[in-house]
């Protein structure tokens, strides 16, 4: 169904007046949505409209948490992969707990204690462990300079960086280089 003005008005407003009827989808963060979902107001040239409650599913799409589009209690399970979704997408983005939090439709507290309970490891930590396993394909894979890499995965500040590889890794990111050639 095409996003008519008066159903992204509807949306934009959290008006419940299509709930049951139209679901919204989120391309950027694969989340769906009543119409009257609270949580912030995505990009409009990001939204798919739906008319029939399989089909958001049937495209990937994942339930928002505090709207309940299936009516369904959302499990922590399907949340933390939500989250995943999101950190393996925007890892290399300035990816703060509070932003992490609104694309996923939580709190920050609620998000870190739930993804903590279930991973065993705090969002932050998650998001570094991507960050670095990036880090070891690009250094593998090309030629680049390091600061290039380090501000590809997220981390401008390529001091930084490299103390946090050596932290995880033991070596500096030109050692492990010199030990892993393609
Ligand atoms: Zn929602």
């Amino acid at each position: 169904m095409e996003l008519t003005d008066t159903v992204w008005e509807i949306i934009k407003s959290n008006s419940n007046v299509c709930d049951g009827k139209v679901w919204y989808g989120v391309k950027s963060t694969k989340i769906f949505c009543k119409p009257s979902c609270p949580s912030r107001i995505p990009n409009k040239s990001n939204v798919l409209l739906f008319t029939n409650l399989d089909d958001p599913v049937k495209c990937g799409f994942r339930p928002c948490k505090p709207c309940q589009p299936i009516n369904e209690l959302v499990s922590d399970e399907i949340w933390v992969a939500e989250i995943n979704y999101i950190l393996e997408s925007y890892y290399d983005q300035d990816l703060t707990l509070s932003e992490l939090a609104l694309l996923v439709h939580g709190s920050p507290s609620h998000l870190r204690h739930v993804y903590q309970s279930k991973t065993g490891l705090s969002p932050s930590k998650k998001l570094m462990q991507i960050r670095m396993d990036k880090a070891t394909k690009l250094l593998q894979s090309t030629k680049r300079p390091i600061s290039d890499i380090a501000n590809d995965v997220g981390i401008p500040n390529n001091s930084y960086f490299i103390k946090i590889f050596k932290n995880i890794y033991g070596i500096t990111p030109h050692q492990y280089r010199a030990k892993h050639p393609n």
